[in-house]
């Protein structure tokens, strides 16, 4: 079990305070006390949730924006069942393959995903490219930008044509390209959460499993409860919006996204999608990164005490610095700046930049970081370069900033679109690991 000092909850408090990012503002004020949400009262909640089954149990596929004209836009956003109804679509009309993690949500519900083209052959080892969508249930449109990007890819596979979002275009070929790396996709790795924040517009961002307590104290952080240095920070450990769970891997939502990265081995490229600070956050999220430091990383427990802290140099009295090989480095950044470019170009707007993750907050347990952490942690996993995206900018008008007005929706549609071309182009050209046997 990690420790942490004063020195570094202070550290860790001082930036918390200028950042939005997946937390509000209130929900950033660790003082030990339950921060409802308050002082929202619109009753506008953003792009209405769509109401009965628009892909009609699985008999019509999704199509995303980037196949039809700039003028087409759409009014609702999926509801749980047609994000599953929508799947299945894909599955029947493009043959698909789909999967079910093995692990029921706290209410029964099923975590599905699916696998698309790859090269070499189509067994698991085929897949190089992870898109994990909605893990924070209130980010609206995080699944549907999921499950629209892959119907487009395939639909536009299936047609011989090429793809555009807002001012990126890509060629049939491109789309070739994109799909040869291999996907695997899960739109809605958050079922419980999604369903709820969906019938209750309650800005709810956890899962639905009472451990941690009842009414607005409920639920666990799945993005804190990944076993990557998960007891470390002190954020989480409160009953509130960040609390981490009873152990790593408690919840079977985050169990559920371990197995995808276990069975589907050979994943190389990672992004979770969230919303709203419109940004590309990679590795680390602990502390800042350093290349000079080997022995300085997340498994010695000897520089729990300085971990956390970003004011300090690494390497200098006690100062610590997480740390990252320089190769590993320039291939994040890399495409980090790639997935940047897409998103400012298909959105329509030009407000996203490229951080590493620690530079918005510090953060532990994260998907992300868990993801990366695999290969250091036991050498025979394979290297996964790993990112958060966060889409839009917030709506302050509406009674949660993470429900988005129409206008924005669909642009998160385009701009995540364009975002994820650009991260599959990045990854076929900087590498997607050992040449596929099946
Ligand atoms: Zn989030």
């Amino acid at each position: 079990m990690k420790s942490f000092s004063v020195a570094s909850l202070v550290g860790l408090l001082a930036l918390s305070a200028t950042s939005s990012a997946c937390l509000l503002p209130e929900e950033r004020e660790n003082d030990g006390h339950i921060r409802a949400i308050r002082g929202r009262q619109s009753r506008n909640n953003g792009t209405p949730i769509g109401t009965g089954d628009r892909f009609s149990g699985g008999g019509v596929a999704p199509q995303g924006l980037g196949s039809q004209g700039s003028n087409t836009s759409f009014s609702t956003i999926l509801n749980v069942n047609e994000i599953a109804s929508g799947l299945k679509g894909l599955a029947s009309i493009y043959g698909i393959e789909t999967f079910t993690t093995p692990y029921k949500t706290y209410q029964g519900a099923s975590i599905q995903g699916a696998v698309v083209g790859g090269s070499g052959g189509q067994c698991k080892e085929a897949y190089r490219v992870f898109l994990n969508g909605n893990i924070h249930a209130r980010e609206r449109g995080s699944a549907d930008n999921v499950l629209f990007f892959i119907s487009d890819l395939l639909y536009a596979n299936k047609t011989n044509a090429g793809l555009t979002y807002g001012s990126k275009t890509y060629t049939a070929a491109q789309v070739q390209t994109a799909l040869s790396a291999g996907i695997v996709f899960i739109p809605l790795s958050n079922p419980d959460g999604v369903a709820y924040d969906q019938s209750s517009n309650s800005c709810w961002r956890k899962n639905r499993n009472p451990a941690s307590g009842t009414g607005s104290t409920s639920g666990i952080d799945l993005n804190r409860n990944f076993d990557f240095l998960w007891d470390f920070n002190p954020e989480v450990r409160l009953e509130r919006a960040t609390y981490h769970g009873t152990s790593a891997f408690s919840e079977p939502e985050t169990r559920g996204l371990k197995w995808v990265l276990d069975t589907y081995a050979k994943i190389r490229w990672y992004v979770d999608l969230h919303s709203y600070a419109g940004d590309v956050l990679y590795s680390w999220g602990s502390d800042e990164n350093q290349s000079r430091y080997p022995s300085m990383t997340f498994q010695n427990s000897s520089f729990d005490s300085v971990r956390g802290i970003l004011s300090d140099t690494p390497g200098t009295r006690g100062g610590y610095g997480e740390y990252i090989p320089a190769a590993e480095l320039t291939a994040q950044t890399t495409a980090a700046t790639r997935m940047v470019s897409g998103l400012n170009a298909g959105g329509g707007s030009r407000y996203y930049t490229a951080m590493q993750s620690s530079d918005l907050y510090p953060t532990s347990g994260a998907s992300d970081d868990y993801a990366y952490s695999r290969h250091f942690a036991d050498p025979s996993l394979n290297l996964v370069h790993s990112y958060t995206i966060e889409f839009s900018q917030g709506n302050n008008a509406a009674s949660c900033p993470f429900y988005p007005t129409v206008a924005q929706y669909n642009a998160n549609i385009r701009a995540v679109g364009a975002g994820f071309m650009e991260l599959l182009l990045a990854a076929v050209e900087l590498g997607l690991g050992d040449e596929t046997t099946c």
